[in-house]
């Protein structure tokens, strides 16, 4: 169990989701983020994987092998609320980046294939994010695949990874005909239409009725046996509304005491939306992270995810690019301003901050300032790379390297 800190009250912080997608190769992972850039307006024409147009599957190389290689901070916008996508590599050859990218996360959606169920490889790639302590919901992909089937892939889920279900949906139709899912919180059905473009919302199919409530007080008896103390604190009334739930399942993610099970088909474009939403309901946003530790002149500091507080950032990502050397940072205290020096502690070494840009699917946007909480790209320096903790000039710090050592797991 970890503890969960209460936010910030009263910051913007709340309303950001630096968000990771874990997968192994071939779960579905490109095509999840390429359906969130489009479900979020960032993108407005689908691409398709097999024809290297996905936004995320920049680099030639990567295109070619088919596989996510290289990290990429993608930014878009979901109610009210802004998602930093943070790509994380799916193979475990490439390790190191899942490792530093899994750092500058604050929650993650793990993907699962609704036909295989949890593999080898989502299990490493499960196992580093318990590592890293990253709050976690579970997204079971390609149900509309022929042998597709939510409660076997939930059962390896429970099995394989040792965590408890908190499955909040209900399939609507089976393999080639699903077409929707019954959101178990709000006891309403969710279908999307043939192109998967829009769906509506609607009432609980009748054939649907007796097993959407026989789960729905499944999930509440899960709830109440992992969380009787908070439920009764939510719960001044006696039944549980989807509210009440929503809020006893997000503090569970927080813990880690089980994992929100989702499900959809992103290949149809079925699910995105709910998914974004779970998002924005269950993981934390920078504000509800606990402060940055690191080492400052011999000592030990301390420094909380404030605007107002001695910059402190990760430099998690280097890339040559036609516009230059982007340097992608995660700012955990402070402000980092266009123009201004920044120290690179480790070194002694002084850096002057050019351009600071925010990455948007196919664009960049020119931002003053990034604060606390923000993961944006740098363009103007020269020595940071990957894993250079920066700095204020007058308030040194080196981030404590992760606090794992272990190696990752090797599946055969
Ligand atoms: P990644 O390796 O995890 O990034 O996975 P991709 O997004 O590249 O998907 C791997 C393959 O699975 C591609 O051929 C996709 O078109 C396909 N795929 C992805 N999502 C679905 C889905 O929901 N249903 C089906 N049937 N295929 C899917």
């Amino acid at each position: 169990m970890r503890t969960i800190r209460r936010p910030l009250s009263g910051t913007s912080l709340t309303a950001v989701r630096n968000l990771g997608i874990l997968a192994h190769v071939d779960a579905g992972k490109t095509t999840i983020t390429e359906r969130i850039l489009f479900a979020t307006g960032a993108i407005h024409k689908r691409g398709e994987v097999h024809d290297g147009t996905t936004v995320t599957d920049f680099d030639a190389q990567e295109r070619d092998r088919g596989i996510t290689i290289f990290a990429a901070a993608v930014s878009c916008a979901w109610s009210g609320h802004r998602v930093n996508l943070i790509d994380t590599p799916g193979h475990v050859d490439f390790s190191d980046e899942v490792e530093r990218s899994l750092r500058v996360l604050d929650g993650a959606v793990a993907v699962f294939d609704a036909v295989a169920g949890v593999e080898p490889q989502s299990e490493s790639v499960w196992r580093q994010a318990d590592r890293h302590g990253v709050p976690r919901i579970a997204f079971v992909n390609k149900l509309d695949r022929a042998g597709a089937d939510l409660d076997t892939a939930v059962a390896s889920i429970r099995e394989r990874l040792g965590v408890v279900p908190l499955v909040v949906q209900l399939p609507v139709g089976r393999e080639d005909g699903f077409t929707g899912v019954v959101d178990l919180l709000e006891m309403r059905a969710l279908l999307w239409r043939a192109g998967g473009e829009t769906y509506e919302t609607g009432p609980v199919p009748e054939e649907l009725r007796e097993e959407a409530q026989r789960r729905r007080r499944l999930l509440e008896e899960t709830v109440a046996e992992l969380h009787a103390d908070a439920l009764e604190e939510f719960c001044a009334a006696s039944a549980l509304t989807g509210p009440t739930l929503a809020r006893a399942l997000r503090e569970l993610t927080l813990r880690g005491d089980g994992v929100v099970v989702l499900c959809g088909s992103a290949y149809r474009n079925r699910g995105i939306e709910p998914l974004l939403d779970a998002v924005l309901a269950y993981l934390p946003s920078p504000a509800d992270m606990p402060p940055v530790r690191g080492e400052s002149g011999g000592a030990e500091q301390e420094r909380a995810p404030d605007p107002a507080a001695p910059f402190a950032a990760l430099a998690f990502k280097v890339t040559a690019t036609p516009t230059g050397r982007l340097t992608y940072v995660r700012v955990y205290a402070g402000t980092l301003r266009k123009g201004e020096s920044v120290l690179d502690a480790a070194t002694g070494r002084t850096e002057r901050v050019g351009r600071i840009l925010r990455v948007q699917a196919d664009r960049h946007e020119e931002r003053e300032e990034a604060v606390a909480g923000d993961i944006v790209a740098v363009i103007g320096l020269k020595a940071a790379r990957a894993g250079t903790t920066l700095c204020a000039p007058g308030a040194p710090l080196v981030l404590e390297p992760p606090s794992v050592a272990e190696p990752v797991v090797s599946v055969a």
